[in-house]
């Protein structure tokens, strides 16, 4: 490294200012978080609202009181405490949704300030997404879409929705077209909480991937959640996953977030609730883990522990075959940083940002296995933190296995 920018990656460079042996451990880029709502970050431990049936709409509502009255400042607090517990465990690269249903924007103000302060050490995309919909919510005279608009003015970089919870699948529609628009009017990504719910009637996926073909602005577009295609019918999704193929849109699921959340109104037997994660690995069809909620209304725990994302997602959507393991790491990498189009700056390649994990494993199998602790995480040539591996008193040979 040198300058912050990899300079030269191989055995045998060379001489070199300072050496740092990692004991044959394991380096990754960054762990990319692609759906995570910092600026919901420890709502759930509040006296003033409580989730009593645990549903997803039920969070909504609660929401909808709690935020009055909340300032920029106690916002980004909020978001700067949430970065930093995010960033502990490796990641480096969020993409925020961050409600902007409030007529002051005291989120979306926040969450730009907070992207602009640390942006030396973590990239951060600000997703204007309105949590109580686009033409659903209405306050002071504006429209959640009003405010989407604004919210993109203010700098935002992505155009957010949520049309499974606008009134009518006609208000769903037109919140979908109206994303798009906005999106190429203001040059901005698209990602939108797509189809969260069990009802296998939402088919907003559908309306979305259609909508960018159209408008030739589907990698620039990700559909985050699309539970309810976890619940369609074969016929259906297969036939939708050839569009989507051909769209190049791109998806995010919350395993731990949808586990939790779905599935509710089932007795037995339940659903998972998550979208058909592994036929998109095997489809070339670009998907990725959020962490979603770390502790607020809609899920009661969480930690922006990426390597616990997967290791749930490995196992709700069964990526366990010989041939998933080399490429699973990707689904908290790669694909994440695919969505975040970070094609530039991301990635092990010789001069490109010296931006790295280091996890306490050998090999991406064996981390997997043992859900391996991230020991250290560069930018720029730089640690954020550097940890000592794990002692144990008594003799233990854990790597016994793959020596
Ligand atoms: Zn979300």
């Amino acid at each position: 490294m040198e300058d912050g920018k990899f300079s030269a990656i191989g055995n045998d460079l060379g001489e070199a200012d300072e050496t740092i042996d990692l004991n044959g451990r394991l380096v990754l880029p960054p762990y990319v978080d692609s759906h995570v709502h910092l600026d919901y970050y420890f709502i759930g431990q509040n006296d003033k609202v409580k989730n009593q049936s645990g549903t997803l709409f039920e969070a909504i509502d609660l929401w909808n009181s709690y935020k009055e009255g909340t300032t920029k400042e106690e916002m980004k607090d909020r978001i700067r405490d949430a970065v930093n517990e995010v960033a502990s465990y490796g990641t480096q690269y969020i993409r925020a949704q961050t409600d902007c249903t409030d007529p002051n924007l005291a989120g979306i103000k926040a969450a730009i300030e907070v992207r602009d302060e640390l942006k030396d050490n973590i990239t951060i995309q600000v997703v204007a997404f309105p949590q109580n919909g686009m033409y659903s919510y209405n306050k002071d005279g504006k429209s959640g879409r009003d405010l989407v608009e604004e919210a993109l003015k203010l700098g935002a970089d992505c155009v957010g929705g949520i049309p499974h919870n606008e009134w009518s699948p006609e208000d769903g529609n037109k919140s979908i077209k109206e994303i798009v628009r906005l999106a190429k009017k203001y040059d901005k990504l698209i990602d939108v909480h797509c189809d969260e719910t069990d009802d296998v009637q939402a088919r907003f996926v559908e309306v979305l991937n259609a909508e960018i073909m159209h408008q030739n602005y589907g990698k620039q577009t990700t559909a985050s959640h699309t539970c309810s295609f976890g619940s369609a019918d074969d016929a259906y999704a297969f036939r939708m996953m050839g569009l989507f193929r051909q769209s190049k849109m791109n998806f995010v699921s919350c395993p731990t977030e949808n586990l939790f959340l779905q599935g509710r109104q089932d007795t037995y037997p339940k659903r998972r609730g998550l979208t058909r994660v592994k036929e998109f690995v095997d489809k070339g069809i670009n998907v990725a883990f959020g962490q979603d909620s770390i502790v607020d209304l809609w899920y009661p725990a969480g930690s922006g522990n990426l390597m616990n994302i997967l290791d749930n997602g490995l196992h709700a959507t069964q990526l366990m075959r010989e041939e998933d393991f080399p490429r699973n790491f990707d689904l908290v990498t790669y694909n994440g940083a695919e969505l975040m189009r970070l094609d530039d700056v991301y990635g092990l390649d010789e001069g490109k940002p010296a931006n790295f994990i280091v996890l306490d494993a050998p090999t991406v199998f064996e981390a997997q296995r043992r859900r391996a602790e991230c020991l250290a995480s560069v930018r720029n040539g730089e640690y954020l933190f550097n940890k000592k591996p794990r002692e144990y008193e008594t003799e233990l040979d854990v790597d016994r296995k793959t020596k």
